[in-house]
């Protein structure tokens, strides 16, 4: 479903409006939305499953993901890969979803969606709409349950919460007027949100420490701790993309901006 169609025909649904659904392994149609399914994995999607499989970042993008680009696209996407063969997620087993506990986001939701109007009018808020296909059939028999009580059931909170930093990037004006971005601009967008363990060896093995100034406490948790690396990676790409003032420059370097252009390059932080 487009957006368009979706602001268009959906109802939708406030957080105390309530559906039926039941989901379990008794059902025909178990499993069976685990295949032929175009699943978006957040930064956080990304961090949890891979640490769930104790994978480095990059053999796990290299691994389980697809990053198809069209020309419409201003930045990657990370897809899950479909088995080539059987068309099924990687993560699938007769049993049921192997990565349950660290499921992406999209799977948590299902069958919810939500939809964000960009530039919002008062009217025209966030929402939830119910999805119903053909294959699916949790919809016949099951609990009712409120929009708010299905999200809570199935962690929510803490994508959300975890998300919220990579939210309001992507609802940051910049990408109003900018085109896609230049290669370069790509990879650090792509390595920030998505490739931690490359991120991470990038702010520790070059100069990045010497440009920025980070405080040491804040420099030993982004050093130990993916979830603040990845907070850190989110107000990194607000400065050196958006231009927002997230991140403090050393004088030294202020200065030398102000007699030289700036940096580019893989350093491209400036
Ligand atoms: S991650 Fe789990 S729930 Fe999501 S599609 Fe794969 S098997 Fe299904
Ligand atoms: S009820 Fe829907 S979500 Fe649950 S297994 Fe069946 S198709 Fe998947």
């Amino acid at each position: 479903m487009t957006q368009e169609t979706i602001l268009r025909d959906c109802p939708r649904m406030s957080l105390d409006d309530s559906f039926i659904f039941g989901c379990h392994a008794s059902l025909d149609c178990f499993t069976k939305c685990c295949a032929n399914v175009s699943i978006v994995l957040t930064p956080y999607d990304v961090l949890r499953l891979r640490a769930a499989l104790q994978v480095d970042s990059s053999e796990f993008l290299d691994k389980y993901t697809l990053s198809p680009f069209t020309k419409e696209q201003k930045i990657p996407a990370v897809l899950l890969r479909m088995d080539p063969d059987t068309k099924r997620c990687p993560f699938l087993t007769e049993a049921g979803c192997t990565v349950y506990a660290d499921r992406p986001w999209a799977c948590r939701m299902y069958p919810l969606g939500v939809a964000e109007p960009r530039n919002a009018s008062p009217a025209d808020h966030a929402f939830h709409f119910l999805l119903r296909e053909d294959l699916c059939h949790g919809h016949d028999s099951g609990k009712t349950q409120t929009v708010r009580e299905w999200l809570v059931g199935q962690g929510i909170e803490e994508y959300e919460m975890m998300g919220a930093s990579f939210r309001d990037l992507m609802l940051h004006d910049f990408w109003d007027k900018e085109e896609a971005l230049p290669p370069e601009k790509m990879d650090m967008y792509y390595m920030a949100c998505f490739d931690l363990d490359r991120f991470r060896r990038f702010v520790f093995e070059t100069r990045f420490l010497k440009l920025f100034d980070v405080n040491e406490a804040r420099v030993e948790a982004i050093r130990a701790d993916d979830e603040e690396l990845l907070e850190f990676a989110m107000q990194w790409l607000r400065f050196s993309l958006c231009g927002d003032r997230t991140m403090k420059v050393r004088p030294y370097v202020r200065r030398a901006r102000q007699e030289q252009p700036p940096l580019g390059g893989s350093e491209g932080v400036l």
